[in-house]
Parts: C-alpha cells; sequence; structure tokens
C-alpha cells in the first residue's frame, strides 16, 4: 500500500479488549498515529475468566496475539440441576472444530497481557477520563476529566458499556439493570479440591433463579498444581422492577454472606465450595443492558466497538470476541477505503454494514428466545424447565453464526458482494 497517504489521528477511548484490539490493528496501517485514553491509573481485569472460543481464536490469531493466550481447554462440560447435584448432560465442542480452536476458560489477564504485548509502546495513555466530545468542523474534541483535551480526525468508543461516547453521540438512548447479578472470583483449585464431583471439568449447576459456573482457568503443563486457580461465577436473576438499590455495572467488593444467601438451597458441595471462598474476595457485577442502535457511527468520524455499541450484558458470553472483531474490521475497513483515497466517512459506512446487521441479529435471538421461554415454561416443574433450557443451551450449533464466525472470511465475503456489485460501489 503507498505510504502517501493522508495522516489520520486517532483517539480510541477505552482499554478493555475493544480498545486494545483496535490498538493493535489500527496501529498497523500506514500513516495512521493511534492514542489510546484509558481512565484507570494501571490496565488490570478484574473479571475471573474468560471464554475464549473459535471465534475469538481467530480474530487473536490475526491481531498475533493468540500464542500467549492459554486456559483450561473445555474438552467437556458438564450440566447439572444445582440443587439435587443430578447430572443432566455432558457436552464437548462440535466435531468438526479443530483442537486448536477448542473453547477455552482462561484468566482475563492473561487476554489482557496477550493484548497488551502488541499494543506499539507509548500509544497508552492512563488516567484519562473521557468526560465529553465535540463535533468540530475538522476532526472531533475529546474533553478529559484532568482538564486536558485533545483533537482527532477519528474517535473509537471502546469505552464499554456506560459508554460516555454513546451517550454523547446517540442523547436518547439508555440503559437500564437487567435483574441479573453475576459474582465472581477465582481462588486457588486446592482450596475445593477434596470437594466430590468439583475440581473438574467445567460445570454449570443450575438452580430456580440463577446458577453456579465452576471451571479451572489453567494450562496444566504451566502452571504447578500449587499456582492453579479455579474460577467461580455465579448469578442470580430478580424482577427489576423490585429492586430499587443503587447498582453498578463491574466489580464492586461484597461479603460472602450476601453471595451465599442467595445459594442456600443448593447442593452441600456448591454450599461448600462457596463457603471456601476467603472473605473479601468476591465481586458483583450488576447487568446492565439497553435497546439496539441502528447504526454504531455518528458525525462521518466516531464509531462504537465493543460493549459500548451493542450494550447486550454479555448475553453470549462472547463479548470480548465481538468488540475485537469490530477493531479487526474497522482496520479493514480503513486500509480499503483509505487506499482508493475514499474519505473516512465511507469507512465507517463499510463498518456499518458489516457489523450493525451481525448485532441485530443477536438482538432479535435474544428476543425469539425470551418469546419461546414465555411459551414454553408457564405450568412447568423446576425439573422439566431445566431439561428444556440445557437442551436449548447445548444446542450452540444453532448459534454457529457466533461461537464459528471466521471475521477474516466476513471481510472476504464483504469484498466479493463490493466485486459483484451487491454494496453500492463506493470505489
Ligand atoms: C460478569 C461478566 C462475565 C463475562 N464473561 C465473558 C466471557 O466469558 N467471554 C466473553 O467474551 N465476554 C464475557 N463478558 C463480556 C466481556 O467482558 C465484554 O464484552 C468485554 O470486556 C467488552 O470489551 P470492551 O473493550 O468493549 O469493554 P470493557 O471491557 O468494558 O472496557 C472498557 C474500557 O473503557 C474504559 N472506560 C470506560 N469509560 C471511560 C471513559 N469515560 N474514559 C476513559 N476510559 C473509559 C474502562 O475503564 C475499560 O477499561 C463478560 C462480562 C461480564 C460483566
Amino acid at each position: 500500500m503507498s505510504t502517501d497517504l493522508p495522516p489520520l489521528r486517532v483517539a480510541i477511548v477505552g482499554g478493555g479488549p475493544g480498545g486494545l484490539g483496535a490498538a493493535i490493528a489500527l496501529s498497523s496501517l500506514p500513516n495512521v498515529s493511534v492514542t489510546l485514553f484509558e481512565q484507570a491509573r494501571e490496565l488490570r481485569e478484574i473479571g475471573a475468566g474468560i471464554r475464549i472460543g473459535l471465534n475469538c481464536w481467530k480474530v487473536l490469531e490475526l491481531l498475533g496475539a493468540d500464542q500467549d493466550v492459554k486456559g483450561h481447554v473445555k474438552e467437556q462440560v458438564l450440566h447439572r440441576n444445582g440443587l439435587s447435584g443430578e447430572l443432566i448432560a455432558t457436552r464437548g465442542p462440535p466435531s468438526h472444530i479443530p483442537y486448536k480452536y477448542y473453547p477455552q476458560r482462561v484468566r482475563r489477564t492473561r487476554l489482557q497481557f496477550a493484548l497488551l504485548s502488541k499494543v506499539p509502546k507509548g500509544i497508552i495513555q492512563l488516567r484519562k477520563r473521557l468526560v465529553s466530545i465535540e463535533n468540530l468542523d475538522q476532526g472531533v474534541r475529546l474533553r478529559f476529566e484532568d482538564g486536558t483535551e485533545t483533537t482527532a480526525d477519528l474517535v473509537v468508543g471502546g469505552d464499554g458499556i456506560r459508554s460516555v461516547i454513546r451517550e454523547q453521540t446517540f442523547p436518547g438512548h439508555t440503559i437500564q439493570f437487567t435483574g441479573t447479578t453475576i459474582w465472581r472470583v477465582l481462588i486457588p483449585q486446592s482450596s475445593i479440591a477434596h470437594i466430590p464431583e468439583i475440581p473438574q471439568p467445567t460445570t454449570w449447576w443450575y438452580g430456580r433463579s440463577g446458577h453456579v459456573y465452576l471451571s479451572p482457568v489453567d494450562y496444566p503443563s504451566e502452571t504447578s498444581p500449587e499456582e492453579r486457580m479455579f474460577e467461580i461465577s455465579v448469578r442470580n436473576v430478580i424482577d427489576p422492577a423490585t429492586e430499587t438499590g443503587k447498582r453498578f455495572s463491574w466489580g464492586i467488593p461484597v461479603t460472602n454472606e450476601r453471595v451465599e444467601s442467595f445459594f442456600q438451597d443448593y447442593d452441600p458441595r456448591i454450599r461448600e465450595t462457596l463457603a471456601s471462598v476467603p472473605d473479601g474476595h468476591w465481586k458483583e457485577f450488576s447487568a446492565f443492558a439497553g435497546p439496539r442502535l441502528k447504526t454504531l457511527i455518528a458525525w462521518d468520524k466516531v464509531v462504537l466497538i465493543g460493549d459500548a455499541s451493542h450494550p447486550l450484558s454479555g448475553a453470549f458470553g462472547s463479548g470480548a470476541a465481538f468488540a475485537l472483531e469490530d477493531g479487526w474490521i474497522l482496520a479493514r475497513a480503513l486500509e480499503h477505503t483509505r487506499s482508493a483515497r475514499k474519505p473516512l466517512s465511507e469507512a465507517l459506512k463499510i463498518f456499518d454494514e458489516i457489523r450493525s446487521p451481525y448485532y441485530l441479529r443477536m438482538y432479535e435471538y435474544l428476543d425469539e428466545q425470551k418469546r419461546i421461554v414465555e411459551e414454553t415454561h408457564a405450568g412447568r416443574t423446576f425439573e422439566e424447565r431445566l431439561q428444556m433450557k440445557v437442551d436449548a443451551f447445548v444446542g450452540e450449533d444453532k448459534l454457529a453464526w457466533i461461537y464459528e464466525n471466521d471475521i477474516e472470511e466476513v471481510w472476504k465475503a464483504y469484498l466479493r458482494r463490493e466485486n459483484e456489485g451487491e454494496v453500492v460501489s463506493r470505489l
């Protein structure tokens, strides 16, 4: 590609998976200068474990960050009645998935370090909490809480579910507490090793209004038994209308008593597992969600990626992959339009054409699932509802368009459509 392209100043806001992935992908483009602004004092992850599936492996490969991400390979996942302990189903990945793309449960810090190691040095500015953006004739002005400001030609909003950039570009859009509260912790695997059925493999224990998810998070051959950690992620769902207290979305410390109070009717092995968490280690996450945005771009120079772009509250357990895919597609769209000397707005339109319908499909799927549950679960016993839920859950092949999404193929398909004239030609 020619290097006499006009310079482009990109400001990425947010240092989560979306912001870091976008920083890697955009920094490799000629004459594009990238600065990433993150509000935190240091980049640290607090969410315990994370699922990395085929869609995420594919984009990590493209970013060159897959090698350093390693965790527990989920060759088998068990589904149990959390109250009686009865085993309901045992599942593994679909047989056509190559072993290297098997889902893994990894420490979130592993993913973050792997991404950080690929971000060019010196482009991240910490303690930069964005408070507002302003649409200028040329570019966008960004103002930070510390009183400083900067301007950029393109602003990438990777500032998460409570995005300031979304708030400023789509003022009528709001998010709300969904009723789901999640508590997460990593504890040494050795501390629960004595509890029957608990240490291995990844297991879901379902209750009446929530579940307990247990999984190792380390790759055995690189972590000694004493150092191996174990994830406990539990959730409880209430009617959000009954909730009057103030809710925070991310990582608030809570007492063991509060967490355990929601799981009193669970199998004794689960209660013993929860009781083995040291005091002060649990973190609480309240799930927030909001309606779909009709477009992910604004002002011809602002683009939303990751959780900022689709406030779905982790509904598919694949939000990190979505965020990384967004950043990679944005880089391809920019590369494509810049090489043809087209304006920035054209790149953003391509991004929107590819990613908006994808998120629309997710929203439609969730609406459909909600309708099915309302229609089929009424009048059923807990055991019957659980069986239906597990049957639906393990039918992940229906969601291959998410879990097996290959973002490079998505881009190639876009180029083919453009060549065949199906896309309104811009080039
Ligand atoms: C409990 C829980 C479990 C999950 N489990 C999984 C899972 O297993 N697999 C999976 O793929 N996904 C999972 N997710 C979803 C996943 O964590 C998110 O989808 C993913 O982190 C989104 O990345 P992001 O970069 O868009 O946003 P975030 O990770 O939220 O990052 C946003 C960043 O922006 C910064 N920021 C925010 N506001 C400002 C501001 N005003 N100025 C400057 N910086 C700002 C924040 O400090 C943060 O660093 C889970 C989410 C939750 C809550």
